[in-house]
């Protein structure tokens, strides 16, 4: 087994002698503390018969880690300069497989039918590029890939939106989308000391566990999905004048009465309304033509 990565020591190491130079536009932030790679992989529930999916592996430090937890693991990493340093520290680790590319353009059904065919569960396990972290998690739940949990450390603030609950500043369209596919929970919050180079802002590592069927049942999930995010469009707006603007001005008069009929009162926010609520909206607009 290749010596620990995830120390300052141990990382400047590898970097000095391989020349690397950090590019900040690829969100290149590498972890230097064991603890925080122990909580981030206990709460992805690992074991021998698993199979992992890390995104942005970098010199490795998450990934040597998950070698040891997991049956099979396989790192997408798209700076090609970082492939020689991964074969390096992962050499002899016979059930890890690195790939070269970007995780955004890669057909990742295939890539699953592949890799983890004999696995018991997948399972995304990443500390994500912070520039991307909102598509790659989108793509994720939108290609309904066969997903356990994705345990990711991402932006503070990020971590906190996708998880809000109703009521709050953070609650948005993100929260909505996110838990419309999973449960969320938050697994520890991380400092900007623990990373070479420092970002400038702090993380959180977040756990998203897939939900069997979507937490609403709705006939047209796009019609769903348009009306949250008209109904977040202008936050201070309330409710009814933004849906106004899907369903015309003329019919205003008609929302209002629907809102009542739904149990929703027109003049509440966006971002007062569950997920449930939502749920209902959709079919009820839908339900009467719109
Ligand atoms: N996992 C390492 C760690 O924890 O130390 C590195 C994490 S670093 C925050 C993000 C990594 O994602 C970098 O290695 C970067 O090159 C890689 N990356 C950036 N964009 C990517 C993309 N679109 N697809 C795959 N990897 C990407």
């Amino acid at each position: 087994m290749y010596d620990i990565v995830a120390t300052p020591k141990r990382t400047k190491e590898i970097i000095t002698r391989h020349g690397f130079s950090f590019k900040k536009s690829l969100g290149q932030n590498f972890l230097i503390d064991g603890n925080i790679l122990t909580a981030i992989v206990a709460a992805a529930e690992l074991d021998k018969t698993k199979g992992v999916l890390e995104i942005g592996p970098g010199i490795g430090a998450l990934t040597q880690r998950l070698t040891t937890e997991a049956g099979k693991v396989t790192a997408v990493e798209l700076d090609q300069r970082l492939i020689p340093i991964l074969q390096e520290v992962l050499e002899g680790e016979e059930h890890v497989r690195v790939v070269h590319g970007d995780v955004l353009k890669l057909d990742l059904k295939e890539l699953f039918e592949q890799q983890f065919s004999d696995v018991s569960g997948v399972s995304v396990v990443a500390n994500l590029p912070y520039y991307v972290t909102t598509p790659i998690l989108m793509k994720l739940l939108e290609e309904r890939l066969p997903l356990e949990h994705i345990v990711v450390m991402i932006q503070k603030e990020v971590a906190q939106r996708m998880a809000a609950k109703p009521g709050g500043k953070d609650y948005g369209s993100l929260s909505v989308a996110v838990q419309y596919y999973c449960e969320t929970s938050i697994v520890c919050h991380v400092p900007h000391t623990v990373f070479i180079p420092q970002p400038n802002v702090d993380s959180a590592v977040i756990k998203l566990s897939l939900r069997s069927k979507p937490a609403v049942d709705v006939q047209d999930e796009r019609m769903f999905f348009r009306i949250v995010q008209a109904s977040f469009a202008q936050r201070r707006k309330t409710l009814a004048n933004n849906l106004t603007v899907v369903v015309g001005k003329d019919r205003r008069e008609a929302l209002n009465e629907l809102l009542h009929r739904l149990d929703i009162e027109p003049s509440r926010r966006g971002e007062t309304l569950s997920l449930e609520e939502f749920g209902r909206l959709t079919e009820g607009l839908q339900n009467t033509g719109w």
